[in-house]
């Protein structure tokens, strides 16, 4: 890639800063999914290995109020952290101040530091969220050097990634590496047929990733709450489902556009309510009674999409085809998930966020070939946009 990787670093002895993305789940301070921390793991242990001195920082949650800092404390994962390690992490529960400077100090090589939760600096004027000058300098004063393994954060501008690489000699990560190898060699360079399958709830939150796929994607498949505003846009009676009324302009034009590349539902899964008790039955996209909603797709659809998928070489996939998280609304996104999995001969791709929360609800992490830790970052990518973290970022 163009830019430098950890392996382009003399880390050896040095104070190596590196923003993880440790922004775990927790419930009553306990970690309830560890996968970020597992994630980051490659970085860390080749740090280790290689003889550096690692402070670590992350976010963890939002920080607003005294609350949310008492909520959000990183302390739990520095425990967990040196369990999975077998060795001391040193916690700092503060972000800047004589703690904090004492410890790195006291570093020896091998060594890992956890800072505090880099938003506690978001409660006295957003200094971490709004990058503020003065603390990514004064982080970036702690060490010799910065690398970004952050890809769940990569979207964002902070003082803890741009703002500490803007003073420090930089590299991404082994997880950052990855990921934009991932995302970037499929939206830019894929291997064709590329066939991107789209759902979720709203239209209006993926419009530029829409956009984007449509100009690069060979077939673009959209399923989910989201079908029905580009179904209402062809005139379609949609009952109850999921409609954004100041979209549909929007969903015509972009069907226009398309032409045969764009690929709707064709039955879809009704409810009488919106909920897993609620009578259901299936329909043809015609046929959508007025009192009921569509909350999965049908099994003619998944067969549809099956058959788009079946000769593509690169699949990207972000976004569930129905409400997965209701077992009766969660056949189309299994159906889906099995369709790109059953690929044997081809990239696959999910975003993150609920499609990756799916992936991993069915047991299907192996049978993909990159499944993204961040999903706003793997959504800024696939809008075409730059990220930010990576920008920031020494090139080779
Ligand atoms: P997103 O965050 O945009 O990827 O949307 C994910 C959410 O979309 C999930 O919580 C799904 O339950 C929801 N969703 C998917 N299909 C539908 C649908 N047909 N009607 C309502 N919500 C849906």
């Amino acid at each position: 890639m163009a830019k430098k990787t950890i392996k382009d670093l003399q880390v050896e002895g040095k104070t190596v800063l590196v923003r993880v993305d440790f922004n775990v789940p927790m419930k009553d301070g306990k970690i309830t999914d560890e996968n970020r921390i597992q994630a980051s793991l490659e970085t860390i242990k080749y740090l280790i290995d290689h003889q550096a001195k690692l402070v670590l920082f992350s976010h963890l949650g939002k920080v607003k109020t005294e609350e949310d800092k008492a909520k959000n404390d990183l302390k739990p994962v520095a425990e967990r952290l040196s369990q999975i390690l077998g060795k001391e992490v040193v916690f700092s529960s503060v972000t800047r101040g004589q703690e904090l400077e004492d410890k790195v100090k006291s570093l020896k090589a091998g060594d890992v530091l956890l800072v505090q939760n880099t938003r506690y600096e978001d409660l006295d004027g957003k200094k971490e969220s709004g990058n503020d000058p003065e603390l990514g300098k004064y982080w970036a004063s702690l060490g010799d050097v910065f690398v970004n393994d952050a890809f769940g954060t990569a979207h964002r501008a902070h003082a803890s990634n741009v703002g500490i690489a803007s003073h420090l000699e930089s590299a991404v990560g082994f997880l950052m590496e990855k990921e934009v190898k991932f995302l970037g060699d499929a939206v830019d360079q894929p291997v064709r047929p590329f066939v991107a399958i789209l759902g979720g709830a709203k239209v209006s939150d993926k419009i530029k990733v829409i956009e984007n796929l449509l100009d690069k994607a060979d077939k673009v498949i959209i399923g989910g709450g989201m079908a029905f505003t580009f179904l209402k846009a062809q005139g379609k009676e949609i009952g109850q489902s999921l409609l954004e009324e100041d979209r549909i302009e929007l969903a015509k034009r972009l069907l226009e556009q398309a032409g045969d590349k764009l690929i709707l539902p064709v039955d879809t899964t009704v409810a009488d309510a919106f909920s897993n008790e609620a009578n259901i039955k299936v329909v043809s996209i015609d046929d959508i009674p007025a009192n009921w909603q569509g909350l999965d797709c049908g099994p003619k659809t998944v067969e549809l999409f099956a058959d788009v998928l079946k000769d593509a070489k690169t699949v990207v996939w972000n976004g569930p085809m129905g409400v997965f998280e209701m077992p009766n609304f969660a056949k189309g996104t299994i159906g889906v998930c099995q369709a790109i999995a059953d690929l044997e001969d081809a990239t696959t791709i999910v975003g993150g966020g609920d499609s990756a929360a799916a992936v991993a609800q069915l047991g299907y992490e192996d049978k993909f070939s990159h499944i993204s830790t961040g999903g706003g970052a793997s959504l800024t990518y696939l809008e075409g946009v730059d990220l930010p973290g990576v920008v920031s970022i020494d090139d080779k």
